[in-house]
């Protein structure tokens, strides 16, 4: 992937020597919960301090965050160990008093960012603040929607701002809690190459044994940062126990994780990479050749149905077809999630060609 970062922001300003790492509890529990994990986190590679305050629950009656007083506690991290601190803002009412009590860094969760309605009143409440404020993609995989967060808050005049990807919720079950959906980040980062972009692994995945290999996959993707929520006991966590980790688990993930550079001006590793990447030119015209004779043929098998009066879609032959191919991709080392969703789009243009020649 090509990033053609141009644009200083307040993450260059930084000037870290490793992505940026936000971190702690997913809720503000109580005012020693809160201390304790901080100062765990305090002489570490950590930026800044999360907690929320104001908790968005998907059933009522379920723990909803300790509210305003959870500010005052982050106010103590911040006298007591130097760290930046950082919250969830979902209207006007906190970003007021978020702001007041001295937030470094405020985050827009994923279910603010699909009602615009809301991302409004919020950029407004937010207008010209010099803070940072990140926001988190959307539960549902609209790239749109996204992008148009952002684009609230650029236009209410905040500078320094970023995104969240956070995983996109879906109602087949997978192992994720929130569906990566890797393709749309790449996206959003071509819209926006300026932006910085933090993934978060912890909601992503739901499942602490996860949070590593998620990680090592975003920072390989050139993302900005991580997301990481910490509790020093994750298990009798209010909010999103399953996927909290402790303090030196924490450690021992920063430690392990590859850290990539975005490109290398060493002239033998420039030669073999373009080399490379013309082979995958190549092979790239190739496959869109052959998927234009595959089509044609497809055309005169729909003028032979026309000719016949015979329907378009044949199941059995399309289960045939799907079978034997997710068999050879196996033996290519293609995963059947691939080939399946690459027949499908191949089959679904298929239809569409021959539907066009058997209504003319
Ligand atoms: C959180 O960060 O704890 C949170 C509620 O996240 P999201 O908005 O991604 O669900
Ligand atoms: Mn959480």
């Amino acid at each position: 992937m090509e990033n053609s970062k141009q644009m200083r922001t307040w993450l260059d300003d930084m000037k870290l020597d490793h992505p940026l790492v936000i971190a702690g509890p997913c809720s503000a529990e109580t005012e020693e919960q809160v201390l304790r994990i901080a100062n765990e986190l305090k002489d570490t590679d950590v930026n800044y301090y999360r907690a929320g305050i104001w908790k968005p629950r998907t059933r009522p009656g379920m723990f909803e965050g300790v509210g305003a007083l959870g500010l005052k506690w982050l106010q103590k991290v911040k006298s007591e160990t130097g760290m930046k601190t950082c919250t969830e803002v979902a209207n006007a009412a906190h970003v007021k008093l978020a702001l007041e009590h001295d937030v470094d860094l405020l985050w827009i969760g994923a279910r603010s960012t699909v009602s615009p309605f809301i991302m409004q009143e919020i950029a407004d409440a937010l207008e010209g603040t010099d803070k940072i404020v990140l926001v988190k993609n959307p539960v549902n995989p609209d790239l749109a929607l996204w992008l148009g967060g952002i684009e609230r808050l650029y236009t209410a005049g905040i500078k320094n701002l970023g995104a969240i990807h956070r995983g996109f919720s879906t109602y087949e079950k997978t192992k994720y809690r929130n569906i990566p959906e890797w393709q749309l980040a790449i996206e959003f980062q071509n819209k926006f190459p300026d932006l910085p972009l933090i993934n978060d692994p912890s909601h992503i995945t739901g499942n602490r044994e996860m949070i590593f290999d998620v990680s090592q996959t975003a920072l390989d993707l050139n993302f900005d940062g991580l997301m990481i929520e910490t509790h020093f006991d994750p298990d009798n966590a209010w909010s999103d126990a399953a996927q909290q980790v402790t303090p030196s688990k924490l450690i021992q993930i920063m430690r392990d994780l590859k850290i990539r550079k975005e490109s290398d001006t060493e002239a033998g590793y420039n030669t073999e990479l373009s080399n490379l990447r013309a082979q995958i030119d190549v092979l790239d015209s190739q496959l869109i050749e052959m998927l234009g004779k595959r089509m044609k043929i497809s055309d005169a098998i729909g003028a032979l149905k026309k000719q016949k009066n015979v329907a378009v879609l044949q199941s059995n032959r399309w289960n045939a077809i799907l079978g034997n191919m997710i068999l050879e991709g196996e033996t290519k080392g293609l995963s059947e999630e691939f080939v399946l969703k690459m027949f499908k789009a191949i089959h679904q243009e298929s239809i569409n060609h021959q539907e066009k020649i058997i209504n003319s």
